[in-house]
């Protein structure tokens, strides 16, 4: 994800944009980038696997050449690296039985801490 300008031109990073930034106004080029942000899909609800240790109590051989996923900062395996924009989303696509793993409703998916949160401020 590009998240600077580029200084000399004050072109905007993002391929396929045309924005070009005025001098010296860097605070305009950041809410420009936030319009491309915005539109991307959050990794809330990715299919990132599991970690390591739940891999293996589901039976999941994770071997020592497996490079675990990492999300959170928890070392992840089994899962695509997908994004979805809904959880019932990654909730299919996990049913479909590709070949993936995950929990939809676990507390680390950036979407339920999300939903954790909300709870909290009310
Ligand atoms: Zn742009
Ligand atoms: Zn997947």
């Amino acid at each position: 994800m590009p998240t600077d300008i580029d200084v000399s031109t004050g072109k905007c990073p993002v391929e396929g944009c045309c924005y070009v930034q005025a001098k010296g106004r860097s605070p305009d080029f950041k809410r420009h980038l936030a319009t491309h942000t915005a539109a991307l899909v959050p990794d809330k609800w990715i299919c990132c696997g599991l970690p390591i240790q739940d891999a293996r109590e589901r039976g999941v051989h994770v071997s020592r050449d497996t490079v675990p996923r990492e999300y959170e900062g928890i070392p992840m395996v089994g899962g695509c690296g997908q994004r979805f924009s809904r959880q019932d989303a990654l909730k299919r696509h996990l049913d479909q039985g590709k070949g993936c793993i995950g929990k939809v409703d676990a507390p680390y998916l950036r979407g339920n801490q999300e939903k954790s949160a909300e709870k909290k401020s009310r």
